[in-house]
């Protein structure tokens, strides 16, 4: 295994920083210690927070490489640090829901918690400027950020990862709602499912109690940051419980 060497910072997003390294195709990705919410308006320093998440999604990521699903992570590089393949990122958020909640809920005014008998995907343009809209595929076709096959492609890749992700977290008590994927193009134009999947990214209940152990009490005032802290502490204990 070939060492790597951290160099200039390539990219910052709200609680991610990307650098380049001595290889070319890979990039090291930084977890920060940010906590937001609603787009960003809500934006708090959280003590160790990325440490969470890096541990997070690398089991997650994991998980999935051995289920055969093709994705930018290679390894963990530390407690906050990962070495990923280096990839572009089409500009498209994949939302899947399993149960009603969110902006599904407010948007069509159901009910959060209604069990939906397949899944529904849903994609959001990512344009910070224009509040990451909700799109259709011929919309995104039409912006040039995607093609029909490539959308046909990841679709069905969403899928694989929904059925798979699902019942990961059922086996440790935990109901997968929703949760929101991004995917980029490597070197050779293949495309891996990128970016992250943590508590950050997805709505979980408890399967016991239905309560809920993601950031959404923290997004509604309900809970203070603190004990979000403690939500993907919790998160994080069944995920390495076998
Ligand atoms: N989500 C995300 N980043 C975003 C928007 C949504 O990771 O910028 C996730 C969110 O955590 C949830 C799912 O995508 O698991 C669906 O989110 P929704 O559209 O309901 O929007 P929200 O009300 O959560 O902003």
């Amino acid at each position: 295994m070939s060492c790597t060497i951290k160099k200039d910072l390539l990219s910052e997003g709200k609680t991610k920083k990307i650098y380049i390294t001595n290889n070319p195709l890979e990039v090291l990705i930084h977890h920060k210690d940010c906590l937001t919410a609603l787009d960003g308006v809500k934006k708090n320093f959280l003590q160790d927070k990325g440490i969470l998440n890096n541990e997070i999604t690398t089991l997650i990521f994991q998980f999935l490489n051995s289920c055969g699903i093709q994705t930018h992570f290679i390894r963990k590089i530390n407690n906050r640090e990962q070495l990923c393949h280096r990839v572009n990122i089409i500009p498209i958020e994949f939302v899947v829901r399993n149960i009603v909640a969110g902006s599904m809920s407010k948007r069509l005014g159901v009910k959060e918690g209604i069990s939906l008998s397949s899944p529904i995907f849903e994609i959001f343009y990512k344009n910070d400027k224009l509040k990451d809209p909700l799109i259709n595929d011929h919309h995104a076709v039409f912006l040039e950020i995607i093609s029909y096959e490539e959308l046909s492609t990841i679709y069905n890749i969403t899928s694989k990862i929904n059925h798979i992700i699902k019942k990961f977290f059922l086996e440790k008590n935990i109901i997968l709602v929703d949760f929101k994927i991004e995917f980029g193009k490597d070197y050779k134009n293949n495309i891996l499912l990128s970016d992250e999947i943590s508590p950050d990214t997805c709505r979980f209940w408890d399967k016991k109690t239905m309560k809920k152990l993601d950031k959404d009490p923290f997004r509604t005032g309900l809970k203070e940051k603190e004990e979000v802290f403690d939500i993907y502490m919790e998160i994080l204990k069944r995920l390495n419980v076998s």
